[in-house]
């Protein structure tokens, strides 16, 4: 079995007009000597000019959402196709935040993370559960059935990357002990070996709350293998720090 290497990715979310987001994104670029992937995912109308400052640099280029048809009449929408078309390599789908402000099921999010397939991007599939969902002592079956019902049955280590996001601790400050992260990470892996033929080398990346005080702690747990960042990844040296973190 080969390690996975770690991927710390960026979600900017709507964060960003043209002159600050290529600054940061430039800023990002001068990485160098990490041992671990690095991923931007810039608002949809950066994606262009972003891809053209961080081309030749280390870092990738991903998109927040997509939605699952190729093209037609959805307006507001950008598809999978449009994403690659402007240099993404990954997108993010089924953040709580798409969950819980549009309503996406885990059915529309494995449509989604299907689109991205098919359009050749990597997708970054986020699953979490609610504070309530964790007060009640739901947490491992609530992830379980969002990975079972939202990863499709084609997933590869090369073309998906699951983030588990508890919702409580998204752009709260509070994060889950070391150990708990530990539990669902191990569960998520368990789940991921059983059913894909790579699933021990499908990476799962912690998010909620992860800055550049608490990255190392949380990056050196066992099937951590990176970070989805928020907050932080819209300062340079916060994320540069979160990416040296990464082992
Ligand atoms: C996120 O929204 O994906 C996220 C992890 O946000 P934050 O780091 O701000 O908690």
């Amino acid at each position: 079995m080969v390690m996975p290497r770690p991927l710390v990715a960026g979600n900017w979310k709507m964060n960003g007009l043209r002159a600050d987001g290529v600054a940061l994104s430039r800023a990002v670029a001068a990485i160098d000597n990490v041992d671990c992937d690095v991923l931007i995912c810039p608002p949809a109308t950066l994606l262009t000019e972003i891809a053209a400052s961080i081309a030749g640099s280390p870092v990738a280029l991903g998109a927040q959402d997509c939605h699952a048809e190729a093209k037609g009449a959805h307006t507001g929408d950008v598809s999978a196709e449009m994403l690659k078309d402007a240099g993404c390599r990954f997108v993010i789908v089924g953040h709580s935040e798409r969950r819980a402000n549009h309503g996406e099921t885990d059915a529309q999010v494995r449509a989604k993370a299907e689109a991205a397939h098919r359009a050749g991007l990597v997708a970054v599939v986020c699953l979490g559960e609610t504070g309530q969902e964790r007060d009640e002592g739901k947490t491992i079956a609530v992830v379980t059935r969002q990975l079972g019902e939202s990863v499709p049955a084609a997933a590869t280590a090369a073309n998906t990357v699951i983030a588990y996001e508890p919702v409580w601790a998204i752009g709260t400050g509070r994060t889950p002990t070391l150990a708990e992260i530990a539990e669902v990470h191990g569960r998520i892996r368990a789940e991921l070996s059983a059913r894909f033929r790579d699933g021990a080398e499908i990476r799962i990346l912690y998010g909620g709350s992860v800055n550049a005080r608490n990255a190392a702690e949380i990056l050196r747990i066992s099937d951590v293998n990176g970070a989805l960042v928020g907050g932080a990844s819209l300062d340079a040296q916060s994320f540069l720090a979160i990416c040296r973190s990464a082992v």
